[in-house]
């Protein structure tokens, strides 16, 4: 009988520290946004045959000043979740915009950069106006613009999304589905979507030299990417055993370990220096 109401203690303040913890991730969240906490990191992109940077992905970092680094998975979809991320991706697209055009790298050494964006950056009147705005700082044109965007994220808000995304079309705004295969989205979806990217997703690349099901399956998705003339990127990239596999296969771009970690806008700026003369190996 004593035990029961201590192990409801148990029970309710473990919860409780779990909900405890989500509130007072958010709350620092906030406190990161105003204060300079978050920062953003660029992965190279490499084209299979040429083995040139084809771009770069924007991902953003956050250090937290007691709790250290804090990664994307931890606190992103906490972001979406309570109307937070638009900031974010404001604040992202705006910080990777300014770093490479400070650093002399957009439209030269870099002539693609991805962003990844939420569902909610796609919802309200306004959100059109956001992605202008951010862009606007660009010296040129917007083309060099890629936005990745995941299928769960488009299905959300199919409707909206489209006409966001074909607007920013028109302006030369390109389109990546990230995470793919790992969603829902139909092929009729897909064709209702101005994309002209697919990044197979790492949890199939992992696997690619070995496991038979992982190896049809990439060629599946590289068969249909073909026959609707997309680019296809596969990502997590770390065995040169999955590289040779994928460019074997006619996989277009490849980004992972293998190639280059995400690193920040001066390494970011010394890794290009140094590959324009060296040519990648594979
Ligand atoms: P994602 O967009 O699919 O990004 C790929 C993730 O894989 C990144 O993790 C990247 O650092 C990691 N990665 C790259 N190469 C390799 C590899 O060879 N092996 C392994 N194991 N991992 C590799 P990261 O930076 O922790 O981001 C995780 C996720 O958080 C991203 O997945 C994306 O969905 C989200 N995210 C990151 N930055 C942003 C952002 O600015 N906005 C939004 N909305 N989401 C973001
Ligand atoms: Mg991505
Ligand atoms: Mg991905
Ligand atoms: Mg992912």
């Amino acid at each position: 009988k004593s035990a029961g109401p201590n192990q409801q203690r148990t029970y309710k303040s473990t919860y409780g520290e779990f909900a405890n913890q989500r509130s007072r991730l958010l709350l620092d969240l906030k406190a990161a946004l105003a204060n300079d906490q978050l920062s953003v990191v660029y992965q190279p992109q490499f084209d299979a045959s040429k083995h040139t940077v084809t771009g770069v992905e924007v991902l953003v970092r956050w250090q937290h000043p007691q709790q250290g680094f804090i990664s994307p998975d931890q606190f992103i979809q906490i972001a979406e979740q309570n109307g937070l991320i638009t900031e974010i991706t404001d604040f992202v697209m705006r910080q990777a915009i300014g770093e490479l055009n400070d650093h002399g790298l957009l439209y030269h050494d870099v002539t693609r950069v991805s962003f990844n964006v939420s569902a909610a950056d796609f919802i309200g009147e306004r959100s059109r106006e956001r992605f202008a705005r951010n862009l606007s700082q660009l010296p040129g044109d917007w083309s060099i613009v890629q936005l990745e965007l995941t299928e769960t994220a488009a299905l959300l808000n199919l409707d909206s999304v489209r006409r966001v995304l074909q607007s920013l079309r028109e302006r030369g705004v390109q389109v990546s589905l990230d995470d793919f295969g790992t969603g829902y989205s139909s092929l009729s979806t897909l064709r209702q979507l101005p994309i002209q990217e697919l990044k197979i997703d790492q949890s199939f690349v992992r696997d690619i030299a070995t496991n038979m099901n992982d190896a049809k399956l990439v060629r599946t998705i590289l068969a249909m990417a073909k026959a609707l003339h997309m680019r296809v990127v596969a990502e997590g990239v770390e065995t040169s055993a999955q590289a040779s596999f994928l460019i074997h296969e006619g996989c277009h771009e490849l980004q992972g370990y293998l190639y280059a970690k995400p690193m920040g806008i001066m390494q970011l700026a010394t890794f290009l220096r140094n590959l324009r003369s060296s040519k990648l190996q594979t």
